[in-house]
């Protein structure tokens, strides 16, 4: 792979690859790179003709309080896997490159960032919705694969894209778990032996959740199930847990119609490591 840690190099290699009239497919990531994001790289490159993975630890998404500095960072590693699975140029720029000056300008997504991840980390969505405006007005034209995993910064990414027409289409992609469902992040390394074993509870939870919906069971019903499901593990500290609209995001008000689909959301805290996790349902229609 080619790595590049200047903006202007980056805007260069790929004004070229399209100057080709070669289709871009960007993966935005924070490094430490694992199997879900090789299943981003590997889709941008079934369906792309040069694959360009950016690795950027950004500080403006992470708290006080939060993990930016004890953020795992393995770019000699990332390099491996994201040539492996299809990627032929990097952008790691340094902090410096990305904010050569304290940035006086914030892209803030109303309505959709507001309730859930957004209301439990002030400030993270204005944060990922700024440097994704810049990754993607740094790239230009493509095609962006981001991962279902993180789903409400999935909703508010495609609606950044479509309010400000940047030239981008928003590709989704599913989650990749472990055997036992919990779903693949560069947090699973802050678990500890003990904290592992309960971790996959969260997806335990979900698929609780999304089999009483898809019978046609009510939220409150789901919400119990959710809850049955994680309050019987104690150190697992429940965030939120919440059937929602799954476009919009609010709560969802009443059981699924046949036909009709919900996304179950959960965050909770294990130990010293913030885990999230989400699960889309569809109602079946009646047989015949
Ligand atoms: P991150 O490096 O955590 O910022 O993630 C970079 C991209 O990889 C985001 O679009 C994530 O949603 C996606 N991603 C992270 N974990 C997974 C996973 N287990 N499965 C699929 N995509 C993932």
């Amino acid at each position: 792979v080619q790595v590049i840690d200047t903006v202007a190099a980056w805007r260069k290699a790929l004004d070229v690859e399209r100057a080709h009239d070669r289709v871009v497919g960007l993966v935005p990531t924070m490094g430490a790179l694992h199997r879900g994001h090789a299943s981003l790289i590997a889709h941008a490159a079934d369906d792309c003709d040069v694959v360009a993975v950016t690795v950027f630890v950004n500080p403006l998404q992470f708290g006080p309080a939060e993990d930016l500095a004890a953020y795992p960072r393995t770019l000699e590693a990332d390099l491996d896997l994201a040539a492996e699975h299809g990627a032929s140029l990097v952008f790691a720029p340094a902090v410096e490159e990305m904010y050569p000056r304290p940035i006086a300008t914030s892209v803030s997504v109303s309505g959709i960032a507001s309730r859930w991840e957004g209301a439990s980390r002030p400030g993270h969505f204005d944060g990922v919705a700024t440097v994704v405006t810049k990754l993607l007005a740094q790239a230009g034209a493509c095609r962006a694969y981001f991962g279902e995993k993180d789903y409400q910064q999935l909703c508010v990414i495609r609606r950044l894209v479509a309010d400000l027409d940047l030239p981008v289409t928003v590709v989704g992609c599913p989650t990749v778990r472990e055997a036992d469902g919990l779903a693949l992040s560069s947090r699973n390394a802050y678990l500890t032996p003990d904290e592992r074993v309960l971790a996959p509870g969260l997806h335990r939870a979900l698929v609780a959740g999304a089999a009483v919906l898809g019978a046609g069971g009510s939220p409150d019903h789901c919400r119990q199930a959710m809850a049955a499901v994680l309050t019987g593990s104690d150190p697992l500290d429940v965030i939120y847990a919440e059937p929602v609209e799954p476009d919009t995001l609010e709560p969802l008000a009443a059981a699924l119609l046949p036909g009709a689909s919900a996304r179950l959301l959960v965050a909770a805290r294990l130990g010293r490591t913030r885990l999230i996790d989400n699960l889309g349902v569809t109602r079946a229609c009646a047989a015949g």
